[in-house]
């Protein structure tokens, strides 16, 4: 099948690529390297042994778009590009609304045009919002949004559900990511994000490699076992292959699936395992809470089983190995 990767150079973006190039698929990435850089098309080549045309456009840019389209029979779209930091996209909704939402709109006007109707969306779980559950399932509605980040997901996922009531003739996934992390066991592409990292697992990495001095771990007194936050997180190598799945198997129509393990893990247990695993230091204190954090977020990944037969596989010591492994090559 012939697919457009978009973001395809970024983290999921880019172990989405190596999965799909072991089936037979022609992939053709767009990607901005807005958050991303071209080096990772040359580790894209080693690691499968495959070349990949490249279009550095901005999908902002409608005229771009539909040059891909019109150079491409593109048979299936996965959109990953797009802007993904909660605390920026609060200090810049513009920002992050334009870039967003016009990308995604001009994706799928081309598409229109150009009558290509798959089209897979990378939302995120955050679009639950704070329902008070341990485990969140695709039958309940969204919930509350806090942030220009997650409202952007939702706003999507809205379009491609009228989208798809006004043309029932599209095939739309909306895959909602719990929290990805670790990287290519090879070592040659991960997530290594600009300044500073707010999330946990890039933070925990900086740490044990000097590069930042201690962890803030965010609250020790949530009603957990230990006390620290519950999330679910996902290998980013099984959640390509969750998109792979998704692209085979999902049913004709408009479908949800939460991708995650259905596991939880606390800040503590991985901090500690990643320090097992690996064999190096975390060096850590327990800080405030942060606001907004809820005491406990996982996925009930039943129906991604149940409809595409795709479960998680890696553990939480491999997403701690690669993830170093990753890491150490960047040193
Ligand atoms: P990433 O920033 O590594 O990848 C996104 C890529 O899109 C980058 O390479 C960036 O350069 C590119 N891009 C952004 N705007 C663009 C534009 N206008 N035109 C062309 N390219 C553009 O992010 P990621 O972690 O790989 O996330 C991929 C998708 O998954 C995003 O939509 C993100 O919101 C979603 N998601 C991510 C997470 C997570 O924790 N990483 C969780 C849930 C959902
Ligand atoms: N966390 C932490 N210290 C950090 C970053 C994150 O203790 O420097 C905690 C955070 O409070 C949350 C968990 O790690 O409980 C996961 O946070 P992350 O930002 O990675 O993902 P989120 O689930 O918030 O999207």
């Amino acid at each position: 099948m012939k697919i457009l990767v978009t973001g395809g150079l970024g983290f999921i973006g880019s172990h989405t690529v190596v999965e799909l190039a072991k089936e037979e698929n022609e992939i053709i990435i767009v990607d901005n390297l807005n958050n991303s850089k071209e080096e990772v098309l040359d580790k894209l080549e080693e690691i499968t042994q495959k070349k990949f045309k490249f279009y550095k456009y901005d999908l902002t840019e409608k005229e771009r778009v539909e040059e891909i389209f019109s150079e491409n029979n593109i048979e299936a779209v996965i959109h990953f590009a797009g802007f993904k930091a909660v605390g920026e996209s609060i200090k810049e909704p513009l920002m992050y609304y334009s870039n967003n939402l016009i990308s995604t709109l001009n994706l799928l006007q081309v598409m229109k045009k150009y009558n290509v109707k798959r089209f897979i969306f990378s939302s995120s779980a955050t679009v639950y919002g704070d329902q008070g559950k341990e485990k969140y399932s695709e039958e309940l509605s969204r919930g509350k949004i806090t942030n220009p980040y997650g409202m952007t997901k939702a706003m999507i996922e809205k379009i491609l559900e009228d989208l798809y009531a006004s043309d029932n003739s599209w095939d739309i996934t909306l895959l909602r990511y719990f929290n990805p992390v670790g990287a290519h066991s090879s070592g040659l592409i991960g997530e290594d994000p600009k300044g500073i990292p707010n999330n946990l697992m890039p933070y925990i990495m900086k740490v044990a490699s000097g590069k930042l001095e201690i962890l803030s771990i965010f609250g020790n007194d949530y009603p957990t076992p230990d006390g620290t936050c519950i999330r679910d997180y996902i290998h980013v190598v099984d959640l390509a292959k969750g998109h792979v799945k998704a692209l085979q198997k999902a049913p004709k129509g408009l479908n949800i699936y939460n991708l995650g393990s259905g596991h939880g893990t606390s800040v503590l247990e991985m901090v500690t395992t990643f320090e097992r695993v690996n064999n190096v230091k975390v060096n850590y204190k327990i800080a405030n809470r942060r606001e907004g954090d809820l005491p406990e977020y996982c996925a009930d990944a039943t129906k991604a089983f149940r409809e595409l037969g795709w479960k998680t596989e890696k553990t939480i010591e491999d997403i701690c190995r690669d993830a170093w492994n990753y890491e150490k090559n960047l040193l």
